[in-house]
């Protein structure tokens, strides 16, 4: 995961954000799917990244495999947390996102599943909020 801290230039205001990487956050915002926290408006951009002072140490700086393995680790944990709590619908989550949407379903539990970027806009296009998450089939089971 990657912290940028962005600006939007209409507010001028500052905003911290995560993105899984750098690739995953020019996607978002070619997409458009970043929104000023202040006024919504969709003018983002990261700006430029504080130098660390604390770390002197450059290897510190680079994801080595404990690193991998740490945040897998993390993953695991919110996947056996959504797992849980959350019903996974598969390749229908864009309908069955739109299905409790529209039916004003409530209370109900919430879903997860696959979905393409394109579903995800579209998704927001028409109001439904959906929170995308790394991750990463359990090959270990
Ligand atoms: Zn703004």
């Amino acid at each position: 995961m990657i912290k940028y801290k962005l600006q939007c230039k209409k507010c001028s205001k500052t905003f911290d954000s995560w993105f899984s990487s750098s690739k995953e956050f020019e996607r978002i915002k070619k997409l458009k799917l970043l929104n000023c926290n202040y006024c919504k408006s969709k003018n983002i951009d990261k700006t430029l990244m504080a130098p660390n002072l604390k770390s002197t140490n450059r290897n510190e700086l680079s994801i080595n495999e404990n690193n991998i393995k740490e945040l897998k680790k993390q993953i695991r944990v919110y996947q056996n947390f959504i797992k849980k709590n959350f019903k996974f619908v598969g390749d229908s989550f864009a309908y069955e996102a739109r299905s409790i949407h529209y039916s004003n379903k409530k209370g109900g539990k919430g879903i997860f599943g696959r979905a393409k970027i394109e579903d995800i806009r579209e998704l927001k296009e028409e109001g439904i909020n959906t929170q995308v998450l790394p991750w990463f089939e359990d090959k270990e089971n």
